[in-house]
């Protein structure tokens, strides 16, 4: 039989000119066009909107998907619940449209509102859920939306984000979620004497009721390199599901001030005993988003309504060694890859959780607290080969943390 020719059968090339030449049955392929006839693939999967099998939505039941969240989220057991059914419905809801047209119940849109300190969780509970569901995901900020003024030119590139992170999967992407954090600091001035920034809060709220609501909006594709001419892409945000977050400092006080009021008569002081009164976000409702500033068409829109409590010590405990990918599991690894065995002394570990509380770094802060103590190991050890074992303990720990200067603490 005849030997074929060690070339590339879709563009020449000898085997010499590629990185990596593939044989097929009576045909090859090299690196550079399995590279091409992918870029093809997704913008062709993209326009036609079917999309690759990694768009397709994982469906899971809310119970799954709470199992899902605790190996990623520590705590936060209230909001995890009341996010698992707003997502599942939302998504149940989405299902339900494509076979049941003559139905007329039509389940409403469930887009979230979350309150809490900054760094309990907020932003990654969002992103976990979407990375479980496999469902496109996105950040945006609501302050970008007063820069511009118009409303409409920011909403645009948050959806282009959205699409991007969709590859290009216009369907995918309209079902897609998006976080929008920071909302109150949108809120309207004269209701919060506690927002500093001068933005003109209501303009921006309606901006982003219409964005809740649905609408469609046109953005630029990008990427587009096979058809650079290509036009503007319509995305409907109908079926997008928004989870708004926000610290609303000071909002712990609107509420106490009207659980007090609402209190009154003969079983007040019993009731008033029973609160908690550490954590007042516990008891938030949509009157105390009002009286912080949000229109209330807005908060019409965010029917669900949930709270992050904050992170004690033991919380900051468990986020530095418990989920997935926590840090000292990252750190783990990394000397692995060197054969290095890591551990961390308990103490050491308190020491970090200590120090996070009190510069109120929260979780953010762990992260830098553990850089500026492992940074030095991390430079010696992968050249040193006789070390099979480090074990970080309290005093090490502590003479890392004390050359550290505390504004490299505040900057993380
Ligand atoms: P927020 O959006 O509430 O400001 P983030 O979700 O961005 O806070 O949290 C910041 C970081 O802190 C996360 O990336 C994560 O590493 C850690 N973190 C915060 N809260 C938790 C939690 N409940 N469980 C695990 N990690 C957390």
């Amino acid at each position: 039989m005849e030997r074929i020719k060690e070339k590339c059968s879709f563009c020449g090339r000898s085997k010499k000119e590629t990185a990596i030449l593939i044989a097929g049955l009576d045909a090859f392929i090299c690196d550079m066009c399995v590279t091409q006839a992918n870029q093809i693939v997704s913008e062709e999967l993209a326009e036609r909107g079917t999309g690759s099998a990694k768009q397709e939505l994982n469906l899971l039941k809310p119970i799954e998907i709470k199992t899902h969240l605790d190996e990623y989220v520590i705590g936060q057991d209230e909001a995890k619940k009341v996010l698992c059914v707003a997502v599942y419905n939302h998504y149940k809801r989405l299902s339900q449209k494509s076979f049941k047209k003559e139905d007329d119940t039509e389940i409403e849109k469930s887009n979230i509102i979350l309150v809490g300190e900054t760094g309990t969780g907020k932003t990654l509970l969002a992103k976990t859920i979407s990375k479980i569901l496999n469902v496109p995901f996105c950040i945006a900020d609501a302050t970008v939306l007063t820069e511009a003024g118009y409303v409409g030119e920011d909403v645009e590139s948050i959806l282009a984000r959205l699409l991007q992170a969709a590859d290009y999967n216009v369907e995918a992407a309209q079902r897609g979620i998006v976080f929008i954090d920071e909302v109150d600091k949108i809120a309207r001035k004269s209701d919060n004497p506690s927002i500093t920034r001068d933005v003109s809060g209501e303009g921006v709220q309606q901006g982003l009721l219409k964005l809740l609501e649905g609408a469609t909006v046109n953005v630029p594709p990008q990427g587009g390199r096979k058809h650079p001419e290509q036009k503007m892409v319509s995305i409907d945000t109908r079926n997008i599901l928004f989870i708004c977050g926000g610290a609303f400092d000071g909002i712990d006080k609107k509420i106490a001030r009207r659980m007090q009021s609402q209190t009154m008569g003969y079983t007040a002081s019993k009731d008033l005993d029973a609160i908690d009164k550490d954590n007042y976000l516990k008891y938030i409702s949509p009157v105390d988003l009002k009286s912080f500033g949000l229109i209330p068409e807005l908060i019409g829109r965010l029917p669900v309504l949930s709270h992050l409590d904050p992170l004690d010590a033991e919380a900051l405990k468990r986020i530095l060694s418990e989920p997935k990918n926590s840090l000292i599991k990252q750190y783990q690894k990394l000397f692995l890859m060197d054969s290095v065995n890591l551990k961390f002394e308990d103490a050491a570990i308190d020491f970090i959780v200590e120090k996070a509380i009190e510069f109120k770094l929260g979780a953010r802060g762990l992260r830098s607290i553990c850089e500026a103590i492992m940074t030095d190991l991390m430079f010696d050890i992968p050249s040193d080969k006789d070390i099979k074992a480090v074990s970080v303990s309290l005093e090490f720990a502590k003479s890392k943390f004390d050359k550290l200067k505390l504004s490299q603490l505040k900057a993380a």
